[in-house]
């Protein structure tokens, strides 16, 4: 049998545990994963894309399982009332082969983003980071809001999108919150003062959504938007100012906003410093950029989290995804009868 968890069960999962709980708890495994990084199977994701967007299998694995997440990005669909990215994923038993585990990835995936980027900031913030300007207020953002307030203390949102009506749902959905939520007209208000400054605009396309001039010493950035080739958010001059964390190097390079540093640009992959091999931020006045676009491991964390939690609290159907016969040779005696 082959568990599933569709979006009722995730939505049951999340009433259960909490969402603020689920970000807090999923951080915490994505970092223990990413501590043992060398354990697992790593490739850049293989991607199609299209005029309109990209469609992307993001496979990795270790001893234990197999994990796959496929995931489109379509920044034109919410013109179209359809969302910019959804996804399904995978877990499969190694020691078998079987699956175990079909799962809806399109909230999962916003929550496992919000999950990495606080993992992320936790090492490269400012420990006494309480206020945060978020730009772009989609489908990402209020997961990345309460990600940052529970697993990192931000108290505050300065928040900005160009589309006036999002704003105004992202407000309605934070309300009961307890997050101080301040509404500004322009990237540079919501920028100034800031400890943390997450960027998750969806444009297909080359923008300076953070501009160099808008951005002083000592800030993170989590910038989540840039993340095909041909699409970034981050002016290349404030790239070059800061001091760069990714993901996976091989799969940022071809993906990320350092693609505009060209195809050697140099980061720390993160990992590193999770596992105490090289140094996350080293002093107050550093300014440090996560160019995030999402690996292979984070779904894998995510997927085993919600695997394990699921079991524990009686959530999700097994469905019959996999023949049984008596004689495993036998896979002819299923259709066996059916008619020619
Ligand atoms: P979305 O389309 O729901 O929201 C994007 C928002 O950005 C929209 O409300 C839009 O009005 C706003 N926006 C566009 N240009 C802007 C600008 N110049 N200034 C201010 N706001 C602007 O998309 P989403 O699902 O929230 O995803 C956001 C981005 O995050 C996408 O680019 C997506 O591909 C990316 N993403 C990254 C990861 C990752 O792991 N790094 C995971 C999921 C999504």
């Amino acid at each position: 049998m082959v568990m599933l968890i569709d979006t009722p069960a995730l939505a049951g999962l999340l009433a259960r545990v909490g969402v603020e709980t689920f970000l807090a708890e999923l951080a915490d495994r994505t970092e223990q994963d990413f501590a043992l990084w060398e354990s697992f199977e790593k490739s850049a994701r293989l991607a199609t894309h299209s005029r309109v967007g990209v469609l992307e299998l993001m496979p990795t694995s270790n001893d234990e399982w197999f994990s796959f997440k496929l995931v489109n990005g379509h920044p034109g669909n919410p013109a179209q009332g359809l969302l910019t990215v959804t996804a399904i994923g995978m877990l499969a038993e190694v020691a078998t082969g079987y699956p175990r585990l079909i799962s809806e990835m399109t909230v999962l995936t916003a929550l496992r983003t919000a999950a990495t980027s606080a993992m992320a900031a936790r090492c490269l913030a400012s420990p006494g980071a309480r206020t945060m300007a978020l730009i772009g207020s989609g489908a990402q953002s209020e997961f990345q809001a309460l990600a940052f307030k529970a697993a990192l203390g931000i108290r505050r949102i300065r928040y900005f999108d160009t589309d006036a009506h999002a704003m105004r749902k992202f407000a309605r959905n934070l309300a009961d919150s307890k997050l101080e939520l301040i509404a500004c007209g322009s990237v540079a208000e919501a920028v100034s003062g800031a400890d943390i400054i997450t960027t998750a605009t969806a444009v297909k396309g080359t923008q300076e959504v953070l501009k160099d001039g808008d951005v002083g010493s000592g800030v993170h950035i989590n910038a989540i938007g840039g993340d095909c080739p041909g699409k970034t958010e981050i002016d290349a001059r404030l790239l070059a100012r800061a001091r760069i964390f990714v993901e996976y190097l091989p799969q940022t390079r071809i993906e990320g906003d350092i693609q505009s540093l060209g195809p050697n640009a140099e980061a720390t992959e993160l990992w590193q410093v999770i596992a105490g091999r090289a140094p996350g931020r080293t002093s107050a006045a550093e300014l440090t950029l996560f160019d995030s676009v999402g690996f292979a491991l984070e779904d894998y964390s995510a997927l085993r989290y919600v695997y394990d939690k699921a079991r524990a609290l009686g959530i999700g159907r097994e469905v019959p995804m996999v023949p049984d016969p008596r004689d495993p040779k036998d896979l002819f005696g299923y259709v066996r009868g059916l008619g020619s």
